[in-house]
């Protein structure tokens, strides 16, 4: 198992991405924080890994709160005694984000307060508990459009994810002699909820998969396997990174016609 004896924290394990993580690392041998601030969707997945023969806990935290994510962090070190890896993944994309003229402070500013302060909040908690464990991996979720910027306008969100990108940088810079590892996991458009509630008529999603070469929208689960990799010792000279996992858009976009 690729993730034996290691203690795993996941922000947004109650669906998408998150939920595909927590079921995929323990089922990798980790002891799971699943982490979410919703809690029903949460405990459940947290139930699902424990029934299943594998180890987790539920803790209900809005990783935009300093004290929930210090709680998050104190609740993996008073259950399992350590921490291995961070994988500040929960994120939000507002029905109301668009260009700039329109997208109001209220949906800019809540959308860094999540995406943003979020990861920074996990980091800020969670590296003192790497630090104790001997080293660690931290996986933040940013997206393919830190890159690219994306079509349609959603610049709250693009830029929060500029952010993360930036961010996850300097970290990898800052605690790589500590044995502290940070990537950046840039994933591409996913047939999940979060773009699929924009995306709800065949016409929207066949317009948007024009522009992915694969012809096809990501599964979480080919994320949660990338995250995967990047937890696990397989990566260990893997730090600083802009891992795409986007079914070839940035390469379609970036390639000089
Ligand atoms: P999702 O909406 O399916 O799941 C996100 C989870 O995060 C939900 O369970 C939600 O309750 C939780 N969450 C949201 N805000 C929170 C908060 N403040 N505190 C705690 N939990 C919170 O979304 P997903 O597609 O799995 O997205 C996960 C991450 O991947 C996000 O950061 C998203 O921006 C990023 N991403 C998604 C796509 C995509 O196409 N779906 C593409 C690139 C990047």
């Amino acid at each position: 198992m690729r993730l034996q004896n290691k203690v795993a924290l996941i922000t947004g394990a109650g669906g998408g991405i998150g939920k595909e993580t927590a079921l995929l690392f323990a089922a990798e041998g980790a002891s799971v924080v699943c982490v979410d601030y919703n809690a029903g969707p949460n405990e459940e997945v947290a139930a699902a890994i424990n029934a299943a023969g594998g180890k987790a806990i539920a803790v209900k935290a809005d990783v935009s709160k300093a004290a929930d994510c210090e709680a998050m962090v104190k609740a993996a070190e008073d259950t399992y005694g350590k921490l291995n890896i961070i994988f500040n993944n929960a994120g939000i994309s507002h029905a109301d984000d668009d260009d700039a003229i329109t997208t109001s402070e209220e949906v800019w500013d809540l959308t860094f307060q999540i995406n943003v302060k979020g990861v920074f909040l996990g980091c800020k908690y969670g590296i003192p508990a790497l630090r104790r464990a001997g080293g660690g991996s931290i996986i933040n979720t940013a997206s393919f459009v830190a890159i690219l910027g994306a079509a349609t306008p959603q610049l709250a969100y693009t830029a929060s994810k500029g952010a993360v990108l930036s961010m996850s940088r300097e970290l990898s810079a800052i605690h790589a002699r500590e044995g502290i590892r940070v990537n950046a996991l840039c994933p591409g458009p996913l047939y999940t909820e979060l773009l699929m509630k924009y995306l709800n008529t065949e016409e929207k999603r066949q317009r948007r998969l024009v522009h992915i070469p694969m012809g096809r929208f990501g599964q979480a689960k080919e994320i949660a396997y990338a995250a995967l990799y990047l937890a696990s010792e397989e990566s260990s000279f893997v730090t600083g990174s802009e891992f795409l996992v986007d079914g070839g858009i940035t390469a379609a976009y970036t390639t000089p016609l």
